[in-house]
């Protein structure tokens, strides 16, 4: 039978943002209550080594990660609940979330880190060897490819960004764009054609990613050029996907103030929304930098901004009934 549940602070998403406000929000006392959705543990459970989460000497890996944080959640009093919200009400307080097998979920504050998804092209083979030499985040991984050649796909700000920082690594960078001009700004755009290690790929499109299986890794890609039609192969290490990602907010849309593509819209130096008491941490609200730390960073906002808010409401004058 469907139940309700409710908190002070119910926060919906569970990687480094949601994790770590769950965690600020509990050592206050604050007994939160965290919806995991649809990918406990979020991006960084789709990723192998990581080795820029501060306070690792040694790499560890990204679903490794994930557990500690949930574990260290629920160690210091989170209360964690696996389910999908499917729709929110934020017209008032509480507010109200609904999961996807009817459960009602309702929190005196919202914290919203529900995450962005990395757009791919969609490949049975790119999925296959995802982790494995396929990765939508430079500066996460293009450290594993020390002197060797990759190639970025996409022709936007990401993806010239993306292959510019790879040049730091690998000893080749070929950015293939499926048409015949980069929507990236032009001072990106000057850099990456001024960089002796870049080679642009005009007009084609990635048709396959070829590797082997034992030890799994990319070797190579097939490609098409979409004038011509030809086909051919290209013997590389690595492929970085930048086509853009997709903040997860379908659920918010009309209910938050949403920017153009799509991320949530928070106030300056805040994750406060446009809603009192509902606040926004992580890749949801953030297109430009996108890393764990950062997310875990707002998350922490997050929660003291919550917590800033439940103590101001505690010690306003009750409305007469
Ligand atoms: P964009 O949407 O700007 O660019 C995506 C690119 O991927 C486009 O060139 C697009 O091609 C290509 N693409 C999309 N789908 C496919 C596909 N299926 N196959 C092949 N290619 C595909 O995304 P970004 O992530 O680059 O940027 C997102 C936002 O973040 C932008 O507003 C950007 O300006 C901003 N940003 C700003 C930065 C900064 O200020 N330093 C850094 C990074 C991002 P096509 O051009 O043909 O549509």
């Amino acid at each position: 039978m469907a139940e309700t549940h409710h908190a002070k602070v119910l926060i919906l998403g569970s990687g480094p943002a949601g994790l770590t406000a769950a965690i600020y929000a509990a050592r206050a006392g604050l007994e939160p209550m965290l919806v995991q959705g649809i990918e406990p543990g979020g991006q960084m459970t789709i990723t192998t080594d990581v080795e820029n989460y501060p306070g690792f000497a040694d790499a560890i890996q990204g679903p490794w990660l994930m557990e500690q944080m949930q574990g260290q959640a629920e160690n210091v009093g989170t209360r964690m609940i696996t389910d999908t919200i499917t729709s929110v009400d934020l017209s008032h307080r509480p507010f109200t979330a609904i999961g996807d097998g009817g459960d009602t979920y309702k929190g005196d504050t919202l914290i919203i880190a529900t995450g962005a998804t990395a757009q791919f092209l969609g490949l049975e083979s790119e999925e296959k060897f995802k982790g494995f030499g396929v990765s939508a985040c430079a500066t996460c991984d293009g450290f594993f490819f020390r002197e060797k050649e990759v190639a970025v796909v996409g022709g936007g700000n990401t993806a010239v960004e993306e292959a510019l920082y790879l040049t730091h690594h690998a000893s080749k960078v070929t950015l293939i764009h499926r048409r015949d001009k980069l929507r990236a700004e032009k001072i990106l755009q000057d850099r990456l054609f001024a960089n002796p290690k870049i080679k642009v790929v005009w007009d084609t499109v990635v048709e396959e990613v070829i590797g082997d299986t034992s030890p799994p890794g990319v070797t190579g890609i097939k490609v098409m050029n979409k004038k011509s039609g030809d086909e051919s192969k290209m013997n590389l290490d690595g492929l970085f996907i930048a086509i853009g990602h997709t903040p997860n907010t379908e659920i918010f849309i009309g209910q938050l103030d949403v920017a153009a593509d799509g991320y949530l819209e928070t106030q300056p130096d805040s994750t406060r929304t446009n809603i009192e008491g509902v606040f926004a941490a992580g890749d949801v609200q953030d297109r430009i930098f996108r890393q764990a730390v950062t997310a875990a960073g707002t998350g922490c906002m997050a929660a003291l901004e919550a917590e800033k808010y439940l103590a101001e409401q505690e010690s306003m004058p009750q409305a007469a009934e």
